[in-house]
C-alpha cells in the first residue's frame, strides 16, 4: 500500500479555513489594481454580507491576501481583480476545493468534514501498471437506465453500490477511468429535476467534484463526500480509480477563473495576438508557463491526497509540453498511472516538445492511447463506414502487430507498414494503452454495423469478441469503453458528448439478451491476469519471448515462449486472429495443445484439445483462437 505524499499548499491560493479566522489568498498578473474578496450566505444570488479590499503581499506584486476574522463556515466567496481600471468579474479564483452550486463562488467549509467514516484507512489498491485493466465509464450512461437496478442514477453513489461494483469485479476489470467528475460548465446543477447529459470536457473548477454527480449541488460538502465514498468502496472493491482530466482548455476564456484572476497569462496566444485553439474547443491553456505548470503538478497532487486518486488521463495530453507531463510523474508516488491522448485537436502556439505520442520516449513513466491499433481494427477516425481489419479489408496486420507489441521496438514488426507510426514510440510495452472504442467516435457495435456490410447479429458479435481479444492480450495496457461487454450500441450517434440519455445509457438487459457477450468478456480477462504471458510489462521480454507467424492478409497469430516469462505456467502459446469470412490454418509445431480461446468461447481452464500432426491448426471464420501446451 503506497503512502501519500504530504500535502503542500505553496502554490495553492483560495481559503484556508480556521474556526476562528479565514484566511484568503490569490495570485493575479502584476499590474493588477485592485483585489475585492466577496462574502456570500449562499452560493448563487444575494448581497455581499461582506466586501473586503485585499491586501497586496509584500514584495509580490502578484499576491493578494485578507484575513476575516470569525468562523465563516458555511458562507461563499468571490475574488473580482481590477485591471486598466476595469474589473474582471467575480469568481472563485482557480484554487476552490469546494463551491457553490454551478460552481460560481468558494465555498468555505471544513474540509476535515468531508471524510466518511473510515476514510483515513482507504488506501490505493496495489496493481502495477502491467496488470491493469481498465474500464472507461460515464456516471450518468452507467447507472441512468431503470434496467441497471441501481438506485442513485447518474451519481457518484452508484459506484458505491453493491449491485455496480459487483457487476465491475465480475467482469475483473481493476480500474475505472471515469469520464470527466471536476465541476464543469454544461450541466446547470439548479436544474437537476430535469435530464441534461454532457460528458464534461468543460472546466470551470479544476479542484472541486461537479455538482451534477452529487445529490445536492447546493451543498458543497455534499459532493466532496459522495465522491470519497465511491473512491472508498471501489477501492475496498480492489478497483482502481482513474480521473479524466482536462488541463488544455477551459470552457469559455472570458467568464474563466484563469482568465478573470490572470487575463491572458494562462492561455496561448498566436504570433497575431489571437489565441491559439489547439483543443479544438475555442482555446488553448500554456502548460509551460510558470504559474500554469505548477497549477497542473500541484492540482495532480491535490487529487491524489485529498480523493485518493490512483491514476489521471489526459485529454488532449499533446496539447502540454513535456517538461510539465515528466514534472506531474516526478511529483506524484510511481504507482499513479498517468496516460493521455498523445495528440492536439489542433495546432498549438508551441515551438518546444509537446507531449505528443511520438514524444513518449521523453517521458518515462506515462503512456498514450493508441489509434494505430484501434484504427487497424475498426477503421479510421476520419469515417465511420470505412472498415478495416474487423471488416475484412487487408494491408492492417503490421499496425496490428505494432498494438500487440504494445509500440515498441520489436524485430517482427514491419514499421514501415504501421498506419500512422513509422517507429515504435514506446520504450516499455506499459506505454500504450490498447482499445478499439473509447466514449469518443462509434462504440463498437455502431462501428461495425456502419462499416461492415449486410453484417448479422452473429456476425457483429464474432467481430465483437475477436476486437475486445486483440486488445486483452496486448502488452499494452488493455482499456474497455464501459457497456462494451452489453454490447451496447448509441444508434449510430458518432460523437454523443450531449446526446440524450437514450443514446448514452447502457442497457443492462443486454446481459441477458447476449449473456455470450459478457461470459466471454469475463473469460478473456480472467485469462489474461492469470496469465504473465499477456501482460509481460517489460519490452525487453517482450522481445525475449514473442515472435510472429507468418503475417498473412486479414490473419494476425503470433507464439508465445510462455517459459521465459517468470510466474507463466503455460508452455508455448499461440495466439492468431482471423477476420476472414472462413475458417484460415495457422501452422504450429506439431503436438497436443490445449484450446482456451475458440469461436465465442474464451476459459483459461480449456474448451478441448487439440492434437496436431500436419502441424496445421485451423481458426474459425471472423474470430480469436488461442492455445497452449
Ligand atoms: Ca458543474
Amino acid at each position: 500500500m503506497a503512502l501519500l505524499v504530504p500535502l503542500s499548499t505553496n502554490a495553492r491560493t483560495g481559503v484556508n479555513y480556521t474556526p476562528g479566522a479565514s484566511r484568503f489568498s490569490v495570485e493575479t498578473n502584476d499590474d493588477a489594481q485592485q483585489v475585492k474578496l466577496r462574502i456570500y450566505k449562499d452560493g448563487l444570488g444575494g448581497k455581499p454580507v461582506k466586501t473586503i479590499n485585499m491586501r497586496r503581499a509584500k514584495g509580490h506584486d502578484g499576491l493578494w491576501h485578507a484575513e476575516v476574522k470569525g468562523d465563516l463556515k458555511g458562507k461563499f466567496y468571490t475574488f473580482d481583480v481590477k485591471y486598466g481600471g476595469k474589473f474582471m468579474g467575480e469568481c472563485p479564483g482557480i484554487w476552490a476545493t469546494a463551491v457553490g452550486v454551478n460552481g460560481k463562488r468558494g465555498a468555505i467549509i471544513d474540509m476535515a468534514s468531508t471524510a466518511p467514516a473510515g476514510w483515513s484507512a482507504d488506501s490505493r489498491p496495489s496493481i502495477a501498471a502491467k496488470d491493469l485493466i481498465i474500464y472507461e465509464m460515464h456516471h450518468r450512461d452507467f447507472s441512468i437506465d431503470p434496467s441497471s437496478g441501481i438506485e442513485h442514477k447518474g451519481k457518484f453513489l452508484a459506484l458505491t453500490e453493491p449491485h455496480a461494483i459487483n457487476h465491475l469485479k465480475e467482469l475483473g476489470v481493476n480500474a475505472v477511468h471515469i469520464l470527466p467528475s471536476f465541476d464543469y460548465a454544461s450541466v446547470d446543477e439548479t436544474r437537476m429535476g430535469e435530464p441534461q447529459y454532457n460528458w464534461g470536457y468543460d472546466p470551470v473548477n479544476y479542484n472541486v467534484p461537479e455538482g451534477g454527480y452529487s445529490t445536492d449541488p447546493y451543498k458543497p460538502e455534499v459532493r466532496i463526500l459522495e465522491f470519497k465514498q465511491m473512491v472508498q468502496a471501489l477501492h475496498k472493491a480492489g478497483i482502481k480509480v482513474i480521473l479524466d482530466v482536462v488541463y488544455n482548455h477551459t470552457w469559455n476564456i472570458d467568464g474563466s477563473n484563469f482568465q478573470r484572476t490572470r487575463p491572458d497569462y494562462f492561455y496561448r496566444k498566436n504570433a497575431d495576438g489571437s489565441y491559439s485553439n489547439g483543443s479544438g474547443c475555442g482555446n488553448e491553456t500554456a502548460s509551460e508557463r510558470k504559474a500554469m505548470r505548477e497549477f497542473m503538478v500541484e492540482s495532480v497532487k491535490y487529487w491524489v491526497e485529498e480523493y485518493h486518486i490512483d491514476g489521471f488521463r489526459f485529454d488532449l495530453m499533446g496539447v502540454h509540453d513535456i517538461e510539465t507531463m515528466n514534472a506531474i510523474r516526478a511529483a506524484v508516488p510511481a504507482d499513479i498511472f498517468i496516460y493521455g491522448e498523445g495528440w492536439s485537436a489542433g495546432s498549438c502556439a508551441y515551438s518546444g516538445d509537446l507531449a505528443m505520442k511520438a514524444n513518449i520516449s521523453k517521458m518515462p513513466g506515462i503512456a498514450a492511447f493508441s489509434d494505430e491499433m484501434r484504427d487497424a481494427l475498426r477503421g479510421p477516425w476520419d469515417s465511420n463506414s470505412k472498415a478495416s481489419f474487423l471488416g475484412g479489408v487487408k494491408g492492417n496486420e503490421e499496425s496490428i502487430k505494432f498494438g500487440i507489441v504494445g509500440a515498441i521496438q520489436h524485430p517482427g514488426v514491419d514499421y514501415s507498414k504501421v498506419n500512422y507510426s513509422k517507429a515504435p514510440y514506446a520504450t516499455e510495452p506499459t506505454q500504450m494503452i490498447a482499445y478499439v472504442s473509447c466514449h469518443d467516435d462509434m462504440c463498437l457495435v455502431d462501428r461495425l454495423k456502419a462499416s461492415v456490410k449486410d453484417i448479422t447479429t452473429d456476425e457483429l458479435i464474432r467481430l465483437d469478441l475477436l476486437a475486445q481479444t486483440v486488445v486483452m492480450t496486448s502488452q499494452g495496457v488493455p482499456f474497455l469503453l464501459s457497456g462494451e461487454e452489453m454490447l451496447r450500441d448509441k444508434k449510430g450517434v458518432h460523437n454523443s458528448f450531449e446526446s440524450p440519455d437514450s443514446i448514452n445509457r447502457l442497457d443492462w438487459g443486454n446481459l441477458e439478451s447476449y449473456p455470450q457477450v459478457m461470459e466471454y468478456y469475463k473469460g478473456l480477462i480472467a485469462m489474461r491476469k492469470a496469465h504473465p504471458a499477456f501482460h509481460m510489462g517489460s519490452a525487453d521480454m517482450v522481445r525475449r519471448n514473442l515472435d510472429f507467424l507468418p503475417t498473412e492478409n486479414c490473419l494476425v497469430a503470433y507464439h508465445i515462449n510462455g517459459r521465459g516469462v517468470p510466474g507463466e505456467t503455460w508452455g508455448d502459446i499461440y495466439v492468431a486472429f482471423n477476420a476472414h469470412k472462413r475458417a484460415r490454418n495457422i501452422e504450429v509445431p506439431d503436438g497436443t495443445y490445449t484450446i482456451v480461446c475458440r469461436n465465442i468461447k474464451c476459459d483459461q481452464q480449456g474448451i478441448t484439445t487439440v492434437t496436431t500432426r500436419n502441424g496445421k491448426v485451423t481458426i474459425p471464420a471472423q474470430s480469436a483462437l488461442i492455445l497452449h501446451n
